[in-house]
């Protein structure tokens, strides 16, 4: 291969045989319109037809442009991006699903707002044709779910054509994380997001991997991945009952010396009801105790960076004061 690419694309490909035709007749034409070093990274993700077949002809096609990675078996989506994250050489790194669903003639919109300054590009598909109602409202709700409990804006996580820097890639690299949602962790890290809106087309051909079931375990991942919330809900749930509970009995124990005569007073320490509210109280606190420690431990074997340095000003031999840096200069602009 000759010089390394400013751009780099990568594809996940599980069982595509229908559509990589069309995919590499469109998506070639697109890349070499960009006048920018380009490379792209298809990932077999163990597809059992002859998509593996179709990559290496077209390796060999475009064997100045093309990688391609094969996978022993099917790992998922996710972690097709992740290879092709670990073997990227450009600057830029653009996903695509290999479907024709995120047209590759928008790529050079990511580019564009890429090149004005941001760090982190998602998309908007421009209108979901095709796509039953009920998995549109579905999808809105869990967005908002998902805003109120991670702070991961994205209006449409679905939409897999995405731009990121290399140092997001770096940094997404980096963790060690066993089931993530690329985009979410890769804004995690973003210094200056945005969004732009692209067509969107049906399925060129062939059939989604994806089931209701996988969709709903995605949003779990989503929500499990980048939040504690569910945990501690349940920790603050145990404490308001047992707090709820043991005030609710001390009340009443004072009510009731109060009231009535001593021994009837004392034999009603021990009403079951409320005994059995309070330790269920504590039950559940207990449980929440758990999870807290457990949020710890996940916290910890995820092992994301722990924070995303910006960069650092200081001045040395190399740019005594007075010299004026450049970069740092246009950067400050
Ligand atoms: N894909 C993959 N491994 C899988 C499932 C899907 O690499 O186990 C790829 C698939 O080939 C496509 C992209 O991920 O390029 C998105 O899949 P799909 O279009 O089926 O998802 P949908 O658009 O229905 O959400
Ligand atoms: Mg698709």
């Amino acid at each position: 291969m000759s010089a390394p690419p400013v751009l780099s694309v990568v594809i996940p490909v599980y069982n595509e045989e229908a559509v990589l035709g069309e995919l590499f007749a469109r998506l070639y034409p697109a890349l070499d319109a960009l006048a920018t070093a380009y490379e792209v990274i298809f990932v077999n993700d163990g597809s059992r037809d002859r998509s593996p077949a179709l990559l290496l002809d077209q390796q060999q096609r475009r064997a100045d442009v093309t990688r391609v990675i094969l996978f022993s078996g099917n790992f998922g989506q996710h972690s097709a991006i992740l290879a092709g994250f670990a073997h990227v050489r450009g600057e830029i790194i653009v996903t695509l699903d290999a479907d024709l669903q995120n047209p590759p003639e928008e790529i050079h919109k990511l580019l564009a707002a890429y090149r004005e300054g941001h760090d982190y590009v998602g998309s908007i598909r421009d209108l979901r044709r095709g796509d039953a109602w009920w998995r549109g409202a579905a999808s809105k709700l869990l967005n908002r779910i998902r805003e109120r409990t991670t702070r991961i804006k994205m209006t449409d996580q679905g939409c897999m054509l995405r731009a990121y820097s290399r140092r997001i890639i770096d940094l997404v690299n980096q963790t060690r994380e066993v089931r993530t949602f690329i985009p979410a962790l890769a804004y995690t890290f973003a210094m200056n997001p945005t969004e732009v809106v692209v067509a969107h087309a049906e399925r060129a051909a062939g059939e989604s991997k994806y089931s209701v079931y996988q969709l709903l375990r995605l949003n779990f991942d989503l929500m499990t991945g980048f939040s504690l919330v569910p945990l501690q809900m349940f920790s603050l749930l145990g404490m308001a009952v047992a707090i709820g509970s043991a005030l609710t009995y001390l009340g009443l124990i004072a009510y009731r010396l109060l009231t009535l005569p001593p021994w009837d007073a004392f034999k009603a320490l021990f009403d079951r009801d409320i005994l059995e509210f309070f330790l269920i109280g504590m039950v559940l606190f207990g449980l929440g105790l758990v999870g807290e420690y457990v949020g710890r431990i996940y916290l910890q074997v995820r092992d994301r960076p722990r924070y995303v340095i910006d960069r650092v000003v200081e001045t040395t031999a190399e740019f005594p004061p007075g010299a004026t840096d450049i970069t740092s200069a246009s950067h400050l602009a």
